[in-house]
């Protein structure tokens, strides 16, 4: 399942604008997460929502990837993206079984809690960047926005909305996502904010071609114009190899017992629901190089 992120330029070109519908993209993660609580799927989704948005602006083999831990420190939330478009996210473990019964009365606000922060990783191989923040907004969009203003001296502006049906599964999913660039006049970032708002532009920007969607633009914002459309779709990078390290974790009696019984140990990748048999032959080359 794919979907598009637009980019645009807007107000004479101070302002990079991205926006999309990311729905099937989210869906596809989100069916995935195993989540029930819908506080903690909300978050998750969200987190996601903006690391979708992220991938545009990465240079070709950059990454981009963010941890949140929640102010109980053991609870993380992790998301991340490439230049290529590709999106993951998951909760770790300790989450999961924290909200396993299906809706707690939490807001998003104090699911996130007053001592959270953002660590987010940006580049690729050994030129890797990383900053932290404080989440104090406790609600995702602005305490992302808060990070680039921190880390990257840019001002930005997130809005993800999501809409939900009665069992609080995901039906509609879009992200808007403003920077600043530098000299841009005062109170102009605002205005955009102000603009998305007030008329739920991004809902009927995302329904136009491009051609249209300029037009609209240019009615609010003085001299826009849309640059290009990128793919993004849900990729986990797993690999068999990553599970040798769950063989590794069981002792030599239960490996033996496997080859003697002749049966596979079968893993299974819990962000893609990917499936990784090995054979009791293999399990018997492990035994034998360590
Ligand atoms: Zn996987």
């Amino acid at each position: 399942m794919t979907n598009e992120i637009i980019r645009a330029l807007v107000l004479d070109k101070s302002i990079r604008l991205y926006f999309t519908d990311n729905t099937k993209v989210l869906q596809e993660i989100m069916e995935l997460s195993k989540i029930k609580d819908k506080v903690c799927y909300l978050a998750l989704a969200k987190s996601v929502s903006i690391m979708s948005l992220l991938s545009v602006t990465l240079k070709t083999n950059e990454r981009i990837s963010a941890v949140i831990t929640l102010t109980n420190q053991k609870q993380k939330i992790y998301a991340d993206t490439d230049a290529a478009g590709n999106v993951r996210g998951y909760v770790n473990q300790a989450l999961l079984e924290a909200h396993q019964q299906q809706n707690s009365d939490q807001s998003l606000q104090e699911f996130i809690g007053p001592n959270a922060s953002i660590r987010m990783m940006k580049g690729f191989e050994m030129n890797q960047f990383t900053g932290i923040t404080d989440m104090s907004y406790q609600n995702m969009d602005d305490d992302f926005a808060y990070y680039f203003k921190q880390s990257e001296q840019t001002d930005t502006m997130l809005q993800t909305n999501m809409e939900f049906d009665n069992n609080h599964f995901l039906i509609k999913s879009y992200g808007i996502y403003a920077q600043a660039l530098p000299g841009t006049k005062e109170g102009s970032l605002e205005y955009v904010r102000e603009q998305f708002a007030a008329e739920n532009l991004a809902p009927l920007l995302l329904e136009m071609n491009d051609a249209e969607i300029e037009k609209e633009l240019n009615q609010r914002f003085n001299n826009s114009k849309v640059m290009e459309r990128k793919s993004i779709q849900f990729t986990c990078h797993c690999s068999k190899e990553m599970f040798y390290g769950f063989l590794f974790s069981l002792s030599d009696e239960e490996l033996q017992k496997a080859i003697d019984l002749n049966i596979s140990i079968d893993t299974k990748c819990h962000i893609c629901g990917r499936q990784y048999t090995f054979s009791p032959s293999e399990i018997k080359t492990l035994l034998q190089t360590r």
